[in-house]
């Protein structure tokens, strides 16, 4: 016999874990299929040696390059995808970022909802990922109520070098940060072991501790690990999913479902889409706009390293700063140049996967002066820069980076900005196109069926039954971290399904959904 659901989710990161347990307070029965397993708690948790070198947690899969290179993608198959690992800076996009914005390299579209329609949803996920923060700081932060935490404070090095900022003119603001009972029994200790490591003791707001495991607890709800969707089946018309192909243990398996919610992550919601092809859709599920898959984004992301030789680096927890006076307009320039956060610690293994002939010892006392920072700038949505997938169902990752003037001025910018800071040396890498972290777009949501894949609510423009709330959506990247707008996005849906999907009073009559309505714009 075949299993039915009322809700299938596909994924169980920022965005399905987050659908996950929004839904999870209504009666409709749900089914989570997470193609990776639990993290296990264990010491190698926060272990460079572990997490950098054996890239124990990321996963062995290969994708290929848009030279047809293979390369192991940084991306992490388990429960809580990405958030797992995250450095769980949890941004709201600033109001403008919902607006065409002009760039060096073209026009940033708008969006289809504005910062309002958003902000109601920001302040849940904010509350439900226990966000610290402090508003009234940051020139770019949009209309805001106080955080549900207070900021953590910067530590003395990193406020001596805040001061050192603001004489410089610039409007350094506490970093938005989601831990847990910071400094409490069994909290958050502010280790330097935080972002892209596993939290060891579960004190960093991520979708398995936060979301996905709460939501599991109902008996409404269950959670299938290691299942990974293969491909999704229609109706003959193809304008209703029925069921997903699942892989498990080896086997394919249809579990039914009456309505389905992708969230596999921008590059795997897409290939899944994709590889489902049929002849009511030709070139992949949901694709009569035949975008699915295109206007991928990822951020021009550079890690800076900050060096004084005479300045030992004494801070354990450094990720405490944000620099957005050049967001919306670099100094005295035209355009947009993006956004400046001070990273976790570098540890020296990291550093040697970047040059592994360099030895640990150097790299010890390297990093041991080094203060770490990211700089990440907006990259616009290019038709050609997309995922494909090609035989065996194999992701295939086309990009060519742009807005890369925007970029460069912003790390000259930063540079510049260290220096009259006090450090000598400014040492700069990035991953390039090949840096998936915050991958975006594929599956843009939008009010015009040939413009976009979703509508603005994340359905489906062609399945009825169908939504996406992972980063797919994402019709521009701005230039902060996506994962809090994914979340909220997730809210968003969830109460849309709620409000015309599921018929709570008539469950116990049977059908738990809501004839499908033909005049469902938002
Ligand atoms: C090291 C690192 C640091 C980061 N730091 C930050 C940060 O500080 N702040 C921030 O906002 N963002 C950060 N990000 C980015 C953030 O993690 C992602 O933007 C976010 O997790 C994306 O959410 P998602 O729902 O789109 O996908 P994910 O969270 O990746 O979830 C996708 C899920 O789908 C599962 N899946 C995939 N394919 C299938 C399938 N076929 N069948 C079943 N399951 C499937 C995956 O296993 C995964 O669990 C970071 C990312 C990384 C890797
Ligand atoms: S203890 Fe705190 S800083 Fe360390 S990994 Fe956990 S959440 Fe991050």
């Amino acid at each position: 016999m075949t299993e039915h659901y009322d809700i299938i989710i596909i994924g169980s990161g920022a965005g399905g874990g987050t659908m996950a347990h929004a839904l999870s307070d209504s009666s409709a029965s749900i089914l989570i299929l997470e193609r990776g397993d639990f993290v296990p708690q264990e010491e190698e948790n926060w272990s460079p040696e572990a997490v950098w070198r054996n890239r124990r947690y990321q996963t062995p899969e290969r994708w290929l390059d848009s030279g047809g290179n293979e390369f192991r993608p940084y991306t992490h198959y388990c429960v809580g995808g990405n958030t797992k690992f995250w450095g769980s800076v949890l941004y709201r996009l600033r109001r403008e970022d919902f607006q065409a914005v002009e760039h060096v390299d073209g026009i940033s579209p708008a969006w289809p909802i504005d910062y309002d329609a958003l902000e109601p949803y920001y302040e849940r996920a904010e509350r439900l990922y226990q966000v610290r923060g402090q508003n009234g700081m940051d020139p770019t932060e949009p209309p805001r109520g106080p955080f549900p935490h207070q900021a953590v404070p910067h530590a003395d090095g990193m406020a001596r070098i805040v001061e050192s900022l603001r004489q410089q003119g610039l409007h350094p603001s506490p970093l938005p940060l989601g831990l847990l009972r910071v400094g409490e029994q069994d909290g958050c200790i502010l280790c330097n072991t935080c972002n892209s490591f596993a939290c060891r003791l579960h004190a960093k707001s991520e979708a398995d501790v936060c979301a996905v495991r709460p939501a599991a607890r109902r008996p409404n709800v269950t959670l299938r690990t290691n299942a990974r969707a293969t491909r999704l089946l229609t109706d003959q018309t193809g304008s209703r999913v029925l069921a997903v192909e699942v892989e498990q243990n080896g086997k394919l398996a249809r579990v039914d479902g009456s309505l389905f919610v992708v969230s596999c992550g921008a590059v795997n919601s897409a290939a899944l889409l994709l590889r489902s092809a049929n002849a009511a859709h030709r070139h992949g599920l949901a694709n009569s706009s035949g975008l699915v898959g295109r206007r991928y984004m990822a951020h021009l992301a550079t890690m800076m390293q900050a060096f004084n030789p005479f300045r030992w680096n004494s801070v354990v927890f450094q990720k405490t700063v944000a620099i957005n006076d050049f967001y919306l307009r670099g100094a005295g320039r035209k355009y947009p140049l993006g956004h400046i956060q001070s990273q976790g610690r570098t540890h020296a293994v990291m550093a040697q996967t970047v040059v592994p002939w360099i030895p640990l010892w150097a790299y010890q006392a390297w990093v041991a002066r080094g203060v770490d920072w990211l700089v990440m700038s907006e990259d616009l949505p290019r038709f050609d820069n997309r995922v494909t997938v090609g035989a065996g169902g194999r992701i295939q990752l086309h990009y060519r980076p742009n807005n890369v003037a925007a970029h460069r001025t912003l790390i000259w910018e930063t540079e510049r900005m260290l220096r009259r800071a006090g450090f000598w040396v400014v040492v700069k890498h990035s991953h390039g196109g090949r840096n998936t972290t915050h991958q975006c777009g594929t599956l843009c949501f939008g009010t015009d069926p040939r413009e976009s894949v979703l509508d603005p609510y994340c359905r489906a423009h062609d399945v009825e039954n169908l939504f996406v709330v992972d980063a797919s959506f994402f019709p521009s990247s701005a230039a902060v971290n996506p994962g809090l707008t994914i979340a909220a996005q997730a809210l968003r849906v969830a109460d849309h399904i709620k409000a015309t999907e599921l018929r709570e009073s008539v469950a116990v009559q049977g059908s738990r959904f809501r004839t499908p309505n033909p005049n469902r714009e938002p």
